[in-house]
């Protein structure tokens, strides 16, 4: 596997590869690799020709009060797990590479997608991730991407901006990956203590009950969004920041259940914000 640090040795190495008639693959991450991300490289390997990987916990999608100095880093046990996964070239800019000195270019959508959801406490969290985004497809140009449905509101996004833009690449989207008893893998996890790391269970139990309800032909979407606050409630450590159904691709608040309405959730647990869903289909 190439490990590279320079915009430069990245474009070096696809114009090879794209010489040879090779299809590339990108799978951004934030590094800290779990199983979650690994299911990205293995569909990614197994859709294309090559794989990259971009490990950058990025600056521009954390808000002033956030995480980022205590954001968790590993990258030679990231590097150990992507060369497991068969992935072709990790990608680990400096913040100075990816963004010089006094780099002004943004991008943002317009519209309230990313005002929604995660956008209510996050601000400028999603102009954060489509500025970093956009800034890998022109680096890496891949032929697809791959994003984890964890992160909906992202993926969404995403793909809103990929039309809006003509990036030309396919987005494809990639279920959640869980710990054997329920909780969605997070780099953040490492955050949560013992008895936290328990109650953290009661995001995928809300996604659970909310998920029963809908297949079970509830219709009415403020329903199954109470059921699963009274049951966040019960929890004395979590803290609700938002219980939400909403429309998959505008992120628009949807009152009836149908094909594609998502039900997304953030919760604090203690000082560590989770988030969970699932998409009814
Ligand atoms: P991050 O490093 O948190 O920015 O995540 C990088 C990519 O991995 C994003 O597309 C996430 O949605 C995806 N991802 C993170 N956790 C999981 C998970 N538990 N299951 C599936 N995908 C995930």
């Amino acid at each position: 596997m190439i490990k590279a640090e320079t915009i430069k040795e990245v474009r070096d190495q696809v114009k090879a590869w794209r010489k040879e008639g090779l299809t590339i693959g990108l799978v951004p991450t934030m590094g800290y690799l779990h199983e979650g991300h690994a299911s990205l490289v293995d569909k990614a390997v197994s859709q294309c020709d090559r794989v990259i990987v971009s490990d950058f916990v990025n600056p521009t999608q954390f808000g002033p009060t956030e995480d980022l100095s205590t954001y968790p880093r590993d990258f030679e046990r990231d590097c150990k797990l992507l060369e497991e996964h068969g992935a072709s070239l990790v990608f680990h800019p400096s913040v100075e590479e990816m963004y010089g000195e006094a780099a002004a270019t943004y991008v943002e959508i317009l519209n309230d997608m990313p005002k929604r959801l995660c956008g209510q406490t996050r601000p400028i969290h999603f102009r954060g991730v489509c500025t970093v985004v956009s800034k890998l497809f022109n680096i890496a140009t891949p032929d697809k991407a791959f994003f984890g449905m964890k992160d909906a509101q992202q993926l969404s996004i995403i793909k809103k901006m990929v039309k809006d833009m003509s990036y030309g690449i396919e987005i494809v989207g990639c279920p959640i990956i869980r710990e054997d008893d329920g909780l969605a893998k997070s780099s953040r996890n490492t955050y949560l203590n013992e008895e936290e790391r328990k109650a953290a269970l009661v995001l995928s139990k809300a996604v659970k009950l909310g998920k029963e309800m809908a297949e079970n032909c509830e219709k009415d979407a403020a329903k199954i969004l109470e059921a699963q606050k009274d049951l966040i409630e019960k929890e004395p450590l979590a803290k609700i920041d938002y219980v939400s159904a909403a429309n998959f691709d505008t992120l628009e608040p949807e009152t009836q259940v149908k094909s594609g309405t998502l039900f997304a959730m953030a919760v604090y647990i203690g000082k560590t914000r989770l988030i969970d869903n699932f998409l009814y289909e």
